[in-house]
């Protein structure tokens, strides 16, 4: 969950999850959109498929979850870098989980400057790296071991920061190459991330009493097996009443989203009909996004204020 969303938010959603799914079988025998429903709020609901996925195949190999992270790393949605951190913080296995922090830290303990290597073979090397530098004095101790990956988290977040990093206060400067040279920052720079891209579109509301028509969107995809209010391509063809565009961001994008309120005639035949003040609260009875509820909230108070200029 944690995973590029913020703790805030999994705050939230952790419990109740648990509480829904607390154990690997309840998971792998759960409704697909019941998982779903689950990570309303959390984001790239890949991750929850992933999850649902991953339970179902441990429950296909008996039940038995994997304890190294060879057997992690089989399992669906889990990477190199999870497999590591799982076999290491769960059961003490050695192993450098390098993410974006971790790759900063050892490359500036390494004195790799990153120009001109694949990322898979700095990777490799990080791991190995860090692992002589810090694993092999563990010894045989899991606990060690097992705070090994977590301390490196930390260290990068609050120590070895991208443009100020604290040598003077840190533990590994003795053993640091970038901490030896004039300007530590010159190593482990982070490539600039692609600017989002704008995008707009429409949502068209069928509004029919309180409640309005939701459409499953396909599995494959932004969104994939949430419902929202469909969206049709281009930002021109159907009539109605345009409300007041949503702003919305993404990693990579930068959504502006229009809602029109359209007549019951454009209802797409497949349509789930669900309560807008439902769909408000985040209690309805299907998964749905954040943007789209969103766009419920803003549908919500335009009827509040203008309850006659509903549809066209
Ligand atoms: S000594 Fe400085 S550059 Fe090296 S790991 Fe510590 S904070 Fe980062």
């Amino acid at each position: 969950m944690l995973q590029q969303t913020r703790a805030s938010r999994v705050a939230l959603a952790y419990e109740p999850f648990l509480r829904a799914f607390p154990d690997v079988a309840r998971l792998a025998a759960a409704d697909a959109q019941d998982v779903l429903r689950a990570w309303q709020g959390l984001g790239y609901y890949r991750r929850a498929r992933s999850l649902h996925a991953a339970a179902r195949a441990v429950m296909a190999a008996g039940g038995r979850f994997p304890s190294d992270a060879k057997g992690l790393a089989r399992l669906p949605g889990v990477g190199r870098y999870t497999a590591v951190a799982i076999a290491a913080q769960a059961f003490g296995l050695p192993g450098i989980a390098v993410d974006a922090n971790v790759r900063r830290v050892g490359a500036r303990i390494l004195g790799q400057d990153g120009h001109g290597t694949p990322l898979r073979t700095r990777d490799a090397d990080i791991e190995r790296g860090l692992g002589a530098l810090l694993l092999a004095p563990c010894g045989g101790e899991p606990e060690r071991r097992a705070a090994v990956p977590e301390a490196l988290i930390e260290l990068g977040a609050l120590v070895c920061t991208p443009r100020t990093p604290a040598c003077d206060r840190c533990p590994l400067a003795p053993a640091c190459a970038a901490a030896a040279s004039s300007d530590p920052t010159r190593f482990g720079r982070a490539k600039a991330r692609a600017k989002a891209r704008a995008e707009s579109a429409r949502a068209l509301v069928v509004l029919d009493g309180g409640a309005v028509a939701l459409v499953r969107r396909p599995d494959h995809g932004r969104w994939g097996g949430l419902f929202g209010f469909p969206s049709p391509d281009g930002e021109t063809g159907a009539d109605g009443r345009a409300l007041a565009p949503i702003d919305h961001v993404l990693t990579h994008r930068r959504l502006r989203v229009t809602p029109v309120l359209v007549g019951a005639d454009q209802a797409p035949a497949d349509a789930a009909w669900v309560s807008l003040a439902d769909l408000v609260a985040g209690v309805g009875p299907v998964p749905v996004s954040v943007l789209d509820r969103k766009v419920a909230r803003s549908v919500l108070a335009a009827l509040e204020r203008d309850p006659e200029g509903g549809t066209a």
